[in-house]
Parts: structure tokens; sequence; C-alpha cells
């Protein structure tokens, strides 16, 4: 049995003795199963809802809504959350409601907590192995002296202005990892898009108010192949990737990619080229793919067309456009992986899991990564409002495994081993 957990006006976090924990699936609260729960990993955070108060069972197994602390008389408190660290995969959302109607809540993956004997659990289930992500390794001392070393030495490539901003402003990792040379970097090179995503998280939408702003250039091939040959060359485990938080859609810059990854396969033939695309520009694809793209990240929230095109608001593609440029980069050899934007009481309903088992089959997909929806439950429940219910995350997950042996699961874009191109 898990207990509830609040935080107090000195946003200290303490447990309310009485008061069992729930969760939030879709527009249900439900009470957290065993296999739905582990312990708090190292690398999250603890959060406060803002303007959030904590929902919970009391003892008589009623609904309890606690606005003011049991503690200390008259005070407010505030509901909480945690954020995962990379390779975790969020099973229920925190149970809350806002005590004052106006506003989103930030664009946060947060997960529900709770307490249980004397030990901190949250509502997750392991999905990749967190190593390369754990924030120890971010955000370091030396990162502000490894930036100014790498700007001294390009002093003119814009992109690296951009990525320093990202890494110190946002505390993006694939930014970071372009100063700290290992692992995967993120290169972006592209303001616009093609979609309108309800969740973007590089462009603010409808009262949604997005975490960081896009690239307002459009650097040259040259600029590009600089920093992604220098990373391939020298990284650890070395990936290039083009499509970040940063940008809108990569691929629709496909003719300087395209001329940038041939140059860039001309100076090494080390590492993993790969690009994070919403696909719904074939011509751009086929451009990427034909001039040696190694990965294709293709993000997407539903592989059901309907509920695809109300959340991916596409302007001038379709989802069939994305069929056709999956499919074509199959038939060139590069591996596919599918990017399931994963939302609690929704991606686990029996209609979405069939539409994802079909997809993926249909179009032999290599790997499924899991990313949660960093969206405010109450604005997506309200585009997609249906008596269907979870299955459960941990189960969906399960089905995944047994149905597709052969598909990767995991949480983000692993290297590519050469042998599996050619
Ligand atoms: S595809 Fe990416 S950049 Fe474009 S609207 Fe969607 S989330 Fe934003």
């Amino acid at each position: 049995m898990f207990f509830t957990l609040y935080a107090n006006y000195k946003g200290e976090v303490l447990d309310h003795p009485n008061i069992r924990m729930l969760g939030r699936s879709g527009q249900e609260w439900v009470v957290p199963r065993e296999d739905e729960m582990i312990p708090l990993p190292k690398g999250s955070s603890l959060v406060m809802i803002p303007q959030h108060i904590p929902v919970g069972l009391n003892e008589h197994e009623r609904l309890a809504y606690f606005e003011i602390d049991p503690v200390e008389e008259g005070q407010r408190v505030y509901a909480v959350g945690a954020l995962l660290p990379q390779g975790f995969t969020r099973t229920l959302l925190p149970a809350c409601v806002s005590s004052h109607s106006e506003g989103n809540l930030p664009m946060l993956g947060y997960a529900a907590v709770g307490l249980k004997g004397d030990r901190i659990y949250v509502a997750a289930v392991k999905s990749d192995e967190h190593r390369k992500w754990h924030p120890v390794h971010y955000n370091t001392e030396g990162l502000p002296a490894k930036i100014e070393k790498m700007l001294r030495k390009y002093p003119a490539n814009r992109i690296l202005k951009q990525l320093a901003r990202c890494s110190l402003e946002y505390s993006c990792y694939t930014a970071q990892n372009i100063f700290y040379q290992r692992w995967e970097a993120g290169i972006p090179t592209f303001g616009r898009c093609n979609a309108k995503c309800i969740g973007c998280i590089s462009e603010s939408r409808g009262g949604i108010v997005s975490p960081q702003s896009r690239i307002d250039f459009v650097p040259s091939v040259a600029e590009i192949v600089e920093l992604a040959a220098n990373h391939l060359i020298k990284a650890k485990e070395a990936i290039v990737s083009f499509g970040q938080g940063c940008e809108g859609e990569p691929s629709l810059n496909a003719r300087n990619l395209s001329k940038a990854i041939v140059k860039i396969r001309e100076k090494t033939g080390r590492g993993t080229v790969n690009m994070n695309s919403n696909a719904g520009y074939t011509e751009g694809i086929k451009l990427v793919c034909d001039a040696g793209l190694d990965s294709l990240r293709v993000t997407i929230f539903s592989c059901n067309e309907s509920n695809y095109s109300r959340y991916h608001c596409p302007v001038n593609y379709t989802f069939d456009d994305v069929r056709k440029s999956v499919s074509y980069a199959k038939s060139k050899g590069v591996v596919v992986a599918v990017n399931i934007l994963t939302f609690p009481g929704f991606t686990d309903r029996e209609e979405e899991i069939e539409s994802l088992l079909r997809f993926i089959n249909e179009y032999e997909i290599d790997m499924i990564q899991l990313r949660n929806l960093n969206i405010d439950p109450e604005v997506l429940m309200r585009y997609f409002e249906s008596d269907a219910l979870g299955i459960g995350i941990p189960h969906f997950i399960e089905i995944l495994k047994k149905e597709l042996p052969r598909v990767k699961i995991g949480s983000y874009t692993h290297p590519v081993s050469k042998k599996t191109t050619s």
C-alpha cells in the first residue's frame, strides 16, 4: 500500500499517514498496482506541481482532496510528482486537481509518487539502461570551460553558439554532449515545421508555453559538417542527431542535410548519423536516406490515422506520407525507430496497441522508443476524450515484447552497428 505525498508551504515533501495514494490514467484516478511502482531511481527529481492539490483515498475508501496541511494548521499544501531520468517510462500521472482554474501545467513529464514503509516510490518502469543519461554526467563544473574552449576553436560556427545556449539555458543533454565529445549529440539546423503538434516543445501554441525557442537561422553545409564530423571522429559511442528540441522538422532542410551527410562520410565512417523526424515530407526523407543516413527516428503519438491527425495537426502531409517515408527508409537499409509519445490511459488503450502492432509489423520497424509525453493531462484529454480505459503501461510493454520479439524496446536512440546497415 502506498500513501500520498504532498509538499508544504516550505517546499518540504511529507506523507499523509491516513490518505492512500492514487494515480491518474487518462481521465481516471486509480489505485496503483505493485507492478506500476518502483523505488524512486537516482537521477529523478521530486517537484511541486504548481497550483495543484493532491487527491487520495481516505480510510473510508472515499476520495480525499486536501488543501490544508494536516500538520501546520491553516497552511496550504501542494501536489507532488517526480521527473524521471531517461530510461524510465511513466506508468501513472499524479492524482491532483487545480486549485484555481486558469493556466496550464508546465510541459513536464510529471509521474505519480507515493510512500511505502519509509521509501518513496514512483509510478514508472525501467525501459532502457540510463547510464549515459544519468544527470550526474551533465551540468558538471567543467562544462562552461569546455564550451568556451570549443567556441574558441570554431568561432564562426553559429550552430555551436546555439548549442552553448541550449546547454547552459535549457540544460539540454544532447547539446552538452557536443562539448563533452561523447555519446549522442544534437545538431539543430531548421526552424520551420510542417506539423502543429498539440504538445510541441519548441513552439508555444494555444496557451501552452513551450520550454524552449527554435533556432532562427539555417546553417551552411560547412557549419554542419564541421561539428558533426568532429564529433563522429572523436566521441565514444558517437551519434549525431538532426531534429532537436530547439528546431522544427529537419527533413524540410534535406537539400543541405543530404549534402552534409555525404561530406561527413567522406571524412569518417565512424559512428551513427541519425535523424529525429515526423517523416511527413517523404521527398526530404528520400534525399537523406540516399545520402547515407544510418538511422531514422519517427515521432508518433498514435498509429490510428484520425488520432494521429488530431494530435500532430499535419500542415501539408498525411499519415500515409509517414508510411511512405518509413517504407522508403527501410528499403534503403536505414534502421528505423518509432518514438511513441507515451501517455498512460491513451497509449495503452487496446485500439491504440492494435494500431501500433500493425504498423510495426507492416514496416518491420527495428525499435520502439517510449517517450513520456510532457503535457498538461487536462489539455490532452480534451482532444482524446473516450470511455476506453488503458490496460496499464507495464502490461502494454509486456504485449509489445511478446508480440514483437524481434523489435528492440527502449527509450532513446542507440548507435547503429555497421553490420546492421551493410
Ligand atoms: S513535429 Fe516537432 S517541431 Fe514540429 S510541431 Fe511537432 S513537436 Fe513541434
